[in-house]
């Protein structure tokens, strides 16, 4: 069977695991966090990178530092991972659905402005599949009506948005804070992990204080302050030296991992093209998106043929999967939503079909699935 996903290992992570426990520090925010935050940083133009457990864990820092309270608004698409809404749930915001576009499963950029209220805090584009959100128009929005934007680059790693000035700008590089995963279904992994990016520097200072459980430790090993103690709410949301080593070893190869994604994307691109179908769509990458091979996904005409693709596809060994179930109709928070419909959310959530895509997927693999798919 060819398994949907298969973590890949460089080879460097046991070995950068040893050299962190040997140096007696394996508690967090230590030589291996640093490395890690550092590099993303210069690569990726970042501001504050910190490590943290998980985006889930990121993505909650992101709602503290918004000063997210009960009744706020704040404005996400509904197709997207549960983690996306829940870190604004626990401040006890209301969550405000947009649909997707017809032919992209991102936010409707162009549906966004009508929900603002002056309830409103925040806007949190999802980058599905590592593509890019219109974020020119979500920047200028925010502007207007003094909204943060909160990137959930889960899935964008690498990728980058064009923006209308011709200026090429990394994901998670573009809001006033980003969220990242480094669980082991995504492109860059430790098993699970995360991280938050601040670049809005209003920001900075109390993001390191709840990072470490409210207090200002980081200031006192920088010899900043002379004692630490409790300064602010917060919690232990910075990961163990063990992982940021793990993930180091990871980091080093981003370039070889990156390409060799990219190049299986491009594959079943071309390959399902060939088979000049209309019962099945193609991603889309907009002009202002680029791609980072992060999914490959196809979209069916139907539920009832999804349903047959995903069996036949499994009785041919192959293992593939849909995705997010809408969260505007979810058990959880059907009865809170406003009875907008999402029908493109809704078409997605029934149609959308996501093909095997890891390291270690050969070229043949791709050719036997497609041949499959045609038949
Ligand atoms: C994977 C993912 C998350 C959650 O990441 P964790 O690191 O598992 O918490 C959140 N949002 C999106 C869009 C994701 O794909």
């Amino acid at each position: 069977m060819i398994p949907f996903n298969k973590p890949y290992l460089t080879g460097k992570e046991t070995e950068y695991i040893a050299d962190a426990v040997a140096t007696g520090k394996i508690s967090g925010n230590g030589k291996y966090t640093n490395l890690c935050q550092d590099f993303f940083k210069a690569k990726y133009g970042f501001g504050k990178c910190l490590l943290t457990t998980s985006c889930t864990d990121a993505l909650e820092m992101a709602a503290i530092l918004a000063d997210i309270q009960e009744g706020d608004e704040v404005i996400v698409p509904s197709f997207t991972f549960v983690s996306t809404a829940i870190a604004f749930i626990r401040q006890g915001a209301k969550i405000i659905f947009v649909d997707s576009y017809h032919n992209n499963p991102n936010i409707d950029a162009s549906k966004i402005e009508s929900l603002i209220t002056p309830k409103t805090k925040a806007i949190i584009p999802v980058h599905y599949a590592g593509v890019a959100c219109d974020m020119d128009k979500i920047m200028e929005l925010a502007n207007k009506y003094n909204l943060l934007v909160i990137e959930d680059a889960a899935q964008a790693i690498d990728s980058f948005y064009i923006g209308k000035d011709g200026t090429k700008r990394a994901l998670g590089s573009i809001g006033h804070m980003a969220a990242f995963s480094f669980h082991e279904t995504k492109n860059i992994i430790s098993g699970e992990g995360g991280m938050l990016v601040v670049n809005d520097n209003r920001f900075e200072k109390r993001s390191e204080i709840i990072w470490e459980k409210g207090t200002n430790r980081a200031e006192f090993f920088r010899g900043e302050v002379n004692k630490y103690g409790w300064v602010d709410i917060g919690s232990s949301f910075l990961p163990s030296e063990i992982i940021a080593a793990f993930l180091w070893a990871q980091i080093e190869n981003i370039e070889d991992i990156q390409q060799k994604r990219k190049s299986l994307w491009n594959s079943y691109y071309d390959q399902i093209q060939g088979l000049n179908t209309t019962k099945i769509t193609l991603p889309i990458i907009p002009d202002y998106a680029t791609n980072n091979g992060h999914m490959f996904y196809v979209v069916c005409s139907d539920f009832k043929e999804r349903t047959t693709l995903i069996e036949r596809l499994k009785n041919n060994g192959f293992h593939a999967v849909f995705h997010y179930i809408s969260l505007h109709s979810s058990s959880f928070y059907e009865a809170k939503h406003d009875g907008r419909n999402l029908l493109n959310t809704d078409r997605f959530s029934d149609c959308l079909l996501r093909l095997p895509l890891f390291y270690e997927l050969h070229e043949s693999d791709i050719k036997k699935l497609v041949s499959c798919l045609n038949k």
